[in-house]
């Protein structure tokens, strides 16, 4: 029941996602509560700290610089900026802070050593910290590490197959390099992915195979329903149905048991009882704030009046593993080494992308 496989095929995971919803609520349901606590919910605050402007095509994504889109962009924030907001969080119930800036890859320089900062400095309001900077390299992940990074996000948002589909500026296995470059320090990975955007239920269980073959597998496994978004090449895809979202949860609960399966972009759409269904399935993780980096999120007094109707509990921070130390930068001995990871360029052509870029609506 609580052992973890990284062996899973594609066809024992469609199996799992095609039950009758009955059966596959209740084993996900089974294997949560062996592995959590199902009344408590790990709470995190999504920070944009550099909007808009990001070089590449991500077909979902406003803030890619090539669309047209409504969203303002700006740059990185300061440091008393993101202080500020995380305190408003920590009195609101998260325990976590995600940092997101809408860049490709982190280039060693000043804009990295202010991150850097922010790290510390909510490590030591004695929050976990999360940051999502696009790919990084190893020796950027260790400075990361030493700062007191608690996770690193970065989404595998489909199957390979189906990536190539919605991002042609970069390949998977770069995705994967990150991950990599992760898991070489104490930073926990946190990795997931976006349904809705066209894909088949063999890509989303193609992710999901992905996922759980890392050893160790995320500790933290985003789920986002896409959130349309008009100027985005995805601008017309239909919502996304509860009960996909639901199959979603519960068969990511079963094929990795031990990790935190957050319930991400899309909550806007979802009722509270689709929400209650999830949180059975096995989501054990919620972003709370009203914006999710651009897209609308429900807002934090209504999240606190559902955990209250429901029983929930906020999770307190560092309860999955110990708070990292924060080694200040002139102790540091990771030094920056004005770096850039070097990625693939696929350069294959998606027409929506172009035909995107191209529009002036
Ligand atoms: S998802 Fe990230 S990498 Fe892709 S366009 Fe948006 S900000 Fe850039």
């Amino acid at each position: 029941m609580n052992t973890t496989r990284h062996n899973w095929t594609k066809e024992e995971i469609i199996a799992l996602y095609k039950k009758p919803m009955m059966d596959l609520l209740y084993e996900a349901a089974t294997i949560h509560r062996v592995n959590h606590d199902p009344n408590v919910v790990q709470v995190s605050t999504l920070l944009s700290i550099k909007t808009g402007g990001c070089p590449e095509d991500c077909g979902y994504c406003p803030q890619a610089a090539r669309y047209h889109t409504k969203i303002s962009t700006n740059e990185l924030m300061s440091v008393d900026e993101v202080k500020a907001q995380a305190l408003s969080a920590k009195l609101s119930g998260s325990s976590r802070v995600c940092m997101g800036a809408a860049w490709r890859n982190v280039k060693d320089g000043p804009d990295f050593e202010q991150v850097l900062e922010m790290v510390r400095t909510i490590n030591k309001l004695d929050m976990e910290v999360c940051c999502t900077l696009g790919m990084i390299t190893e020796n950027q992940a260790h400075r990361l590490a030493e700062a007191g990074l608690y996770a690193y996000n970065h989404n595998l948002d489909s199957s390979e197959e189906y990536y190539k589909e919605v991002i042609s500026t970069r390949g998977y296995e770069d995705r994967l390099e990150t991950i990599a470059n992760v898991r070489k320090t104490n930073v926990t990975v946190c990795s997931g992915g976006i349904i809705g955007m066209g894909e088949s239920v063999e890509d989303r269980v193609g992710m999901l195979v992905a996922l759980a073959s890392l050893n160790p597998q995320p500790e933290s496994v985003p789920i986002n329903a896409l959130v349309t978004v008009e100027g985005t090449p995805l601008e017309n895809e239909k919502p996304v149905e509860i009960w996909d979202m639901i199959r979603m949860v519960a068969t990511t609960r079963i094929v990795m048991p031990d990790t935190q399966v957050r319930l991400s972009a899309g909550r806007t759409q979802m009722t509270r009882e689709g929400q209650a269904m999830c949180f059975f399935a096995g989501a054990n993780s919620i972003f709370a704030g009203d914006k999710l980096l651009t897209t609308p999120n429900p807002d934090v007094n209504e999240d606190m009046k559902m955990f209250e109707m429901l029983g929930l509990r906020p999770q307190k921070p560092f309860i999955k593993k110990m708070q990292p130390e924060t080694i200040e930068a002139e102790d540091s001995v990771y030094q920056p080494l004005g770096e850039k990871p070097k990625w693939t360029r696929p350069g294959h052509k998606i027409e929506k992308n172009i035909e995107a870029s191209a529009s002036k609506k």
